[in-house]
């Protein structure tokens, strides 16, 4: 329908709130956004006890624009109202009725129509109460504490500060005041490069969910019973989020204590939910029935899915897949969890590729929403449907990725931290990239989190790299880094200090050893302001992005967005780094990247040059 003739729902609020008649809202399913804000100009609701009632607006980058900051804060108490409207979360019938949001409850859908009929009906001698026309008290000191907590709970964003702020106009000003300024901020938030970010992570994440060659009737297989090989880091996390979505699982190991400890692991997990109030002493007994455990390989015959998650070693990895071929079930699906190695190689080994794919957890493996699923050459589409409906069961959040050296998070991770690492060598501190880069969003900056994850892996990433490039040995600051037996944070001390427990501090040493570095490189050191140090390292993300697009890794431009906003917390309200370099401008990163010297990726330039942009490709996909 052309614009000029929607619906104008404002208008029609405006109607339904002066209509000299009662009318009631009968609640049933979902009245969210808009559909509250008829609700609340209305003169009486009435809502079954599952209906969901809220106002998610602030999850998409705007603010409830039909009145809804004006008539909640008058129903509900300023601060009542503004938890609803800064969170986005809907309430149930059931609890609208005691927050006073609803006037009454029916006891289920047939029977809503009568209640609410019955409810005006019983009112019928009273005046017309309009939400509009009452008034709120609130102490000024609320939003200024609502708003001094924004930058913890909602940092970088927009529209939570609107949203005060017209809650407070509710409580200070006539109603027709706040109306008339709710309806500008509105624009004005829905106008802005957030809101579309917003909207592009909603749609991406849905889109993700669409395989080619994977159908509704494609067939699947039944998942009853899972096997989960080696019971360390990611392991652990594995089994446990099979756990919590109550599907049985064997653990196997090797080695004994490192079982024990696996197991040991798990169970002060539960423990630490269940004295944080997260899980009840009897869900943590539930989960913990459905654990088993085995020092032998022969405890994966009666698995329907194998997750392999031993260690990082082609050598070990083959001889487990090889083992998997002969004594997993005929039909069972079997994943690596792999960061880097070649699944086609496992499969190869397995002697049925057709039932193996990469399952890439990310740590912490029970908590992170992402899951690469990893399709290889021989993948058939049966094996990779029953990954798919088995990671919705999980919860996770599936993303189809193609084989090759850190699949699409790690890939662009390895170019990503390349850039940071040059800007360091050409005199930018590692705390001012870190510094950077938090500011733009993210949770830390890339010299933390290599500390965090320890840098001796990614050292041994860079010389695999570089034995199979056939270069020689890496030599950078980090590498020499780790050659001094600095690791991060579990030796205490990495690229940065850590005195007390896991807050870095800069640490001279490491200034010491980059100045020592680029004197005997010969680079003369200049400073970096924040914002070109944040449009170098997105960048640098961008450009990989192009490259594995044109390779076919990822099926579209927006499953990387997703991977990097449920995996790498980028910032949800960017909407990934492909949406932030469509919006950015693509000419724009071009340009970044000429300057740092860096190659341009073929694609990258291509729609730079001919003014498209990343999601065009996905339009015409
Ligand atoms: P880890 O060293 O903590 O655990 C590996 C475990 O596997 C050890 O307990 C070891 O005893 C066991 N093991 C080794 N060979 C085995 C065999 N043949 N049979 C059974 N058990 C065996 O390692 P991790 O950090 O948990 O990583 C496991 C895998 O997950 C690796 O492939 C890694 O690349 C991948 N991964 C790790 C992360 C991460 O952040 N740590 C993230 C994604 C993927």
């Amino acid at each position: 329908m052309p614009r000029e003739q929607a619906p104008d729902l404002r208008g029609f609020i405006s109607r339904l709130d002066r209509f000299p008649k009662p009318v009631v809202a009968a609640i049933h399913g979902a009245a969210l956004g808009g559909g509250l804000e008829v609700a609340l100009a209305c003169h009486y609701r009435v809502a079954t006890p599952t209906a969901k009632l809220g106002l998610p607006e602030v999850t998409l980058g705007v603010l409830p624009g039909a009145g809804g900051t004006q008539r909640l804060p008058r129903l509900l108490g300023a601060e009542q109202a503004l938890g609803m409207m800064l969170s986005g979360q809907p309430v149930t019938g059931k609890q609208a009725l005691e927050l006073g949001l609803v006037d009454a409850l029916a006891p289920g859908d047939a029977e809503l129509l009568d209640t609410a009929l019955e409810y005006a009906q019983a009112q019928a001698s009273q005046p017309l109460p309009r939400i509009s026309e009452r008034r709120v008290e609130a102490d000024p000191e609320l939003f200024s504490q609502a708003r001094a907590a924004l930058p913890q709970t909602h940092r970088g964003q927009l529209s939570p500060g609107l949203i005060v702020d017209l809650a407070q106009m509710a409580a200070e000003r006539p109603f027709e005041e706040g109306w008339e300024a709710e309806g500008r901020l509105f624009v004005q938030a829905k106008d802005s490069p957030q809101a579309r970010a917003l909207r592009h992570a909603f749609f991406a994440e849905r889109a993700a969910a669409k395989v080619p060659g994977v159908t509704r009737d494609t067939p699947r297989r039944t998942v009853g019973q899972v096997s989960v090989i080696g019971a360390g880091t990611m392991g652990g996390g594995i089994a446990m989020s099979f756990l919590n979505a109550q599907i049985p699982v064997t653990l196997v190991e090797v080695r004994a204590e490192a079982l024990s400890r696996g197991l040991d692991m798990i169970r002060r997990t539960y423990e630490g939910q269940v004295a944080k109030g997260r899980i009840t002493a009897a869900e943590r007994d539930g989960r913990l029935a459905l654990l088993t455990s085995s020092l032998d390989m022969q405890a994966v015959a009666s698995a329907d899915l194998v997750v392999e998650a031993a260690f990082e070693s082609m050598e070990v990895k083959r001889g487990i897949f090889e083992e998997l071929g002969h004594l997993a079930k005929p039909g069972a699906v079997l994943a690596t969890n792999t960061s880097t190695l070649d699944v086609n190689v496992l499969a190869a080994a397995s002697q049925r590729p057709g039932d193996v794919l990469g399952l890439h957890f990310f740590s912490p493996a029970h908590v992170m929403r992402l899951l690469e699923v990893v399709r290889a050459d021989a993948t058939t589409p049966e094996t990779l449907a029953t990954a798919l409906d088995v990671a919705a069961r999980l919860g996770k959040v599936a993303v189809v990725v193609g084989v090759c050296d850190g699949f699409v998070g790690n890939r662009m991770l390895y170019a990503y931290r390349r850039a940071a690492v040059d800007l360091v060598d050409q005199g930018a501190s590692p705390e001012a990239v870190d510094a950077a880069l938090r500011d733009f969003g993210l949770p830390m900056g890339p010299f933390e989190m290599n500390d965090m994850a320890g840098l001796d892996i990614g050292h041994a990433v860079r010389v695999r790299q570089a034995h199979e490039r056939g270069e020689p040995e890496p030599d950078g600051w980090v590498d020499r880094t780790v050659r001094a037996g600095r690791l991060g944070q579990k030796t205490g001390a990495g690229i940065y200090d850590y005195p007390e427990g896991r807050q870095p501090v800069p640490s001279p040493e490491t200034a010491r050893l980059i100045e020592a570095y680029r004197a005997e490189k010969g680079y003369q050191p200049r400073s970096f302001d924040s914002e070109t140090i944040q449009r170098r390292l997105v960048s640098a993300l961008v450009n990989e992005a192009a490259e594995i697009l044109s390779e076919g890794v990822a099926q579209r431009a927006s499953d990387i967005d997703v991977i990097y906003l449920t995996g790498y917390g980028f910032p949800r309200y960017r909407g990934g780094p492909l949406q932030w370099a469509d919006e950015t401008g693509l000419a724009e990163v071009v340009a970044v990247l000429e300057q740092a010297g860096q190659p341009v990726a073929p694609l990258l330039r291509e729609l730079a040059e001919s003014g498209r942009r990343f999601s065009d490709l996905d339009a015409t996909a």
